[in-house]
Parts: C-alpha cells; sequence; structure tokens
C-alpha cells in the first residue's frame, strides 16, 4: 500500500506541490488513468496556511493536503476505481461517468461538469507505472516535507504520525498542535525578568513541562495537548504567580505578565 507521509515542520509553504500537480494534470489527458483537470477549481493538492496565536506572539503552519486517498472512498466507489497492485486510489474516468455523488460526498474530489466525471489525486499513477519513484508533488518537493513510498517502508514514520481521516494514506508528522506562550515583566522597576522558572501544569497540578524566559523576558510552550493548564511562575526577589491557561480551542498567547503586582 502506498502512503504519502508530510512532515509539517519541514514544509516552508512554498507551494511547489500545488502547482506541479497544476502542471501535471491541467491541460494534460492520462487516459486511461486522468482526464484533464479544468484549470480552475480544483484542487487536488493544496496548501492550508494556519496563522497562530495573537499578536506579538504568532505562528504560521503550513498543512499541504492530498485528497482522495482514503479508505472511505475504496469502499463507497470502488466498482470505479482501477484495479492497482500498489493499493492507490485512482478514480477511472470511464467507469465513474455520472457519478457526481462521489464528488459531492468526498472532501477532495471534484466533480468536472464539462466530462461529467468525478476527478481527484491519482497519486500520478500515470508517472509511476512510467518509471518514476515518486509523484510531481513529491519529486518537487524542496526540502523533503513530502515523502511516498510503501506504508511498510514508511512504518517508523507512520508508527508516530497523525492523519486528517482515520482512513487516509496521507500522514502527517510533527502536525501543530498548541503552543502557550508569554513575557514575564518587573513593571515597577520597568524590565523584563530574565531566567524566570514557568511550570506548565496539567489540572492534576502535575508539571508537564519547563521552560525558562529569555533575554527578552518571554517563554513558550511548544507541541503542547490542546487541554487547560495552569502556569506558574518564580524568579528570584519575587513571589509565586500563577494563572489559568486554556488552550482547549486555540493557541494561547498569555501576554505580560507582571511579577511586581
Ligand atoms: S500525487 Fe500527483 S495527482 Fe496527487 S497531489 Fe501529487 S501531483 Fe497531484
Ligand atoms: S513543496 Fe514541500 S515545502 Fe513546498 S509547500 Fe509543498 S510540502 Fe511544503
Amino acid at each position: 500500500m502506498k502512503a504519502f507521509v508530510i512532515d509539517i515542520a519541514k514544509c516552508n509553504g512554498c507551494h511547489n506541490c500545488q502547482i506541479v500537480c497544476k502542471d501535471e494534470h491541467c491541460g494534460n489527458d492520462w487516459s486511461p488513468y486522468a482526464k484533464t483537470q479544468p484549470d480552475t477549481g480544483q484542487f487536488w493538492c493544496s496548501v492550508e496556511e494556519r496563522v497562530r496565536g495573537t499578536v506579538p506572539l504568532t505562528r504560521i503552519s503550513y498543512i499541504p493536503r492530498i485528497g482522495a486517498q482514503t479508505e472511505a472512498l475504496r469502499e463507497y466507489a470502488g466498482e470505479v476505481l482501477m484495479p492497482r497492485e500498489d493499493g492507490l486510489i485512482v478514480i477511472d474516468p470511464e467507469k465513474a461517468k455520472g457519478r457526481e455523488d462521489i464528488a459531492e460526498k468526498f472532501e477532495g474530489v471534484y466533480w468536472n461538469a464539462e466530462l461529467q466525471i468525478p476527478q481527484g489525486c491519482t497519486g500520478c499513477a500515470h508517472l509511476l507505472d512510467n518509471g518514476w519513484a515518486v509523484p510531481r508533488c513529491v519529486d518537487a518537493c524542496p526540502t523533503d516535507a513530502l515523502r511516498f513510498g510503501d506504508e511498510d517502508d514508511l512504518a517508523e514514520e507512520i508508527a508516530q504520525a497523525t492523519r486528517l481521516d482515520d482512513d487516509s494514506h496521507v500522514y502527517y508528522l510533527n502536525f501543530p498542535k498548541r503552543f502557550i506562550g508569554g513575557t514575564v515583566v518587573d513593571l515597577a522597576a520597568d524590565e523584563v525578568v530574565i531566567g524566570a522558572e514557568v511550570y506548565l501544569k496539567d489540572e492534576d497540578g502535575k508539571v508537564v513541562s519547563l521552560a525558562r524566559t529569555d533575554d527578552f523576558g518571554d517563554f513558550i510552550f511548544k507541541q503542547v495537548e490542546p487541554e487547560a493548564y495552569r502556569v506558574e511562575i518564580k524568579a528570584h526577589g519575587f513571589g509565586k504567580k500563577a494563572l489559568d491557561a486554556d488552550a482547549r480551542e486555540a493557541d494561547l498567547n498569555l501576554g505580560t505578565i507582571d511579577l511586581s503586582a
């Protein structure tokens, strides 16, 4: 079974994968694998930009999306797929004629009204069957964020990965969780507090992580689970400060925390 493994930590948002997917499939008829993709409206590969946090503590994450490679699609419409030993999900444009229901049911599958066929990522099966080791999008990725291969060969990465759909063959490494950050200051002295110990505790009071404020008084906890926490700050010469940090809904900028107050 073939799979994509996407390392979010390596993706720089260049959109190469999306552009070459268009280059490969718009205006090119790769029958019997795929008919030409319309110039607009379809995104077999796309790159979602997620801006997280609030100014001035923000981060941007890029989430490449490759659709149509789910077992749910195979189960629902197996009769219109090309039979393949490598397990790639390739909608046969002849067998799938008139099946608008497939495009309606599955994100990442698009209805081509002109040709009356549902279309989506084919894994570039036409290239793989002609000697390419990887699809166009993977070949064009400059950072190796995008990888492709047999699930057995990628088992180690897959064991640590997450998926957007439980039955998808697109896996993500370093998928963004939550961050919690802030700036510790001594307003009475008009200074930031450097080297303060910042404890992240769960609801049972157990320390989940420890950070120290940097030369700007800033601290950040990255890749924490989306849960409710309590942040405790200790610094020489100040009393302990504690505050709630509920990261269940979104990343959290705790803002300026004054130890002198
Ligand atoms: S494998 Fe091919 S069809 Fe699928 S997203 Fe990549 S370039 Fe597009
Ligand atoms: S080509 Fe690679 S680095 Fe560029 S957006 Fe796609 S996955 Fe990210």
